[in-house]
């Protein structure tokens, strides 16, 4: 017997007849024996549509209010989604995240969790009833209702499965598995059978939206054992687990792609110490993250050039930030260009295989596309190149790293 917790996302219990299949493959885990939670997402586009009430009810709005609307979604599917399992035989009820606690910080619309009294529902489980959790939500210090930020169903997920000790988490969503990239670009693209955690978070942060990145942090900091499968189908998906259950360690374990990127250039800077806080700082107040950065070398010694990349969303504010603090600056020109992409190729196999970056530079290079930006961590390089390249860039790094599935 194993405790298990299973989530469903916004696809999987998008009307009533998936909510039925749903409730067929909790009951194939309780009728095995074990013991269940489970956690629903709200139906597919509910939240977008709670969130698109909100913003038409006033520009400025409650981040409260806009937490006490948009956790509803969640409150929906779990209640029919337990009165289901009730109507097949199999005890359930559902559980609200102000209910358990499920205590969070008070960053309202991004909270993370910090608790979950899980007693009550252990004491249910044991009992043999099947915990129906809502997922996405929390309370908040103020004893207000909290979100977890979009995809945050994930992150209650691993969360209750780190706090009910479960054996393992899977995460039943539209697609089989984690894929070594996107197969609506590479139709070789192969499901891959293990993920490390660190790969996983390097992809889901990279533009692989399959899991929340703060849900990967979790299960890589809890060791909770992920899988990633279909609800759809019935076979196994992807386990993200630790490096050390992984025996054959591929160099790369995935390709991905992000096109919501955009590229800032302020041309002749003084070059001298204290240029780049004059910079980040006024973006930092802003809460606008700065991703990759370049700083060229000055040809006369006293000015400089800077390129830095960011979330296309924040490209205006950023533009009007580095507008006001230009004084401060003294840069002469800014440029700015929305029209570029990040390729990323991530895989733990980097840390000890010299020549993976030659390999995604020349393979580049081939193909004649322009390299903008480069950064690198220990398992993952990225590049920024203008954004009809996409494609094309990832199906020929896809090949060159011998990641295309062979033809059966
Ligand atoms: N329903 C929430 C969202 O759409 C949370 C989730 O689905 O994970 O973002
Ligand atoms: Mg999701």
């Amino acid at each position: 017997m194993a405790r298990i917790v299973m989530k469903f996302g916004g696809t999987s219990v998008a009307n009533l007849e998936r909510i039925r299949n749903v409730a067929q493959r909790i009951k194939s885990e309780v009728d095995a024996g074990h013991q269940v939670a489970v956690v629903v997402s709200a139906m597919t586009g509910v939240t977008d549509q709670l969130v698109g009430y909100v913003r038409e009810a006033a520009e400025l709005y409650d981040a409260r209010e806009y937490d006490a609307v948009v956790a509803t979604g969640e409150q929906v599917t779990s209640g029919l989604l337990a009165i289901v399992l009730q109507s097949m035989g199999i005890p359930a009820r559902s559980w609200l995240g102000w209910q358990l606690a499920i205590k969070t910080d008070g960053a309202h619309g991004a909270a993370r969790i910090e608790n979950i009294d899980t007693a009550d529902m252990i004491t249910q489980m044991i009992a043999g009833s099947v915990a129906v959790m809502a997922g996405f939500q929390g309370l908040g210090p103020d004893s207000r209702i909290t979100t977890l930020g979009r995809g945050g169903s994930d992150t209650s997920a691993v969360a209750l499965a780190a706090a009910l000790k479960a054996d393992r988490c899977d995460i039943y969503t539209d697609v089989d598995g984690i894929y070594t990239t996107d197969p609506r670009i590479v139709s070789r693209a192969r499901k891959l059978e293990k993920i490390t955690y660190e790969e996983m978070l390097e992809l889901a942060s990279v533009g692989a939206k399959v899991l929340q990145t703060r849900s990967v942090e979790v299960a890589m900091k809890e060791k909770v054992r992920v899988q990633v499968l279909s609800s759809f189908k019935h076979k196994p998906g992807t386990m993200v687990v630790d490096e050390d259950e992984i025996m054959e360690k591929e160099l790369i374990a995935g390709v991905a792609y992000s096109r919501n990127e955009a590229k800032i250039t302020i041309m002749n800077v003084p070059d001298h110490p204290g240029v780049s806080a004059a910079i980040f700082g006024p973006l930092s107040e802003a809460n606008i993250n700065v991703d990759m950065i370049v700083q060229n070398v000055a040809h006369d010694g006293k000015t400089t050039d800077l390129t830095f990349t960011l979330t296309a969303a924040d490209l205006p504010r950023a533009l009007d930030v580095l507008e006001k603090a230009k004084p401060l600056i003294e840069y002469e020109t800014l440029t700015h260009d929305a029209n570029v992409a990040k390729i990323s190729v991530v895989g733990v196999g980097m840390r000890s295989h010299a020549g993976v970056a030659l390999t995604m530079f020349k393979t580049l290079a081939e193909k004649s596309i322009n390299i903008q930006v480069i950064s690198t961590s220990e398992i993952k390089i990225s590049v920024l190149i203008a954004a009809e390249y996409t494609e094309l860039a990832v199906r020929a790094l896809h090949t060159a790293y011998g990641l295309d599935a062979v033809a059966a």
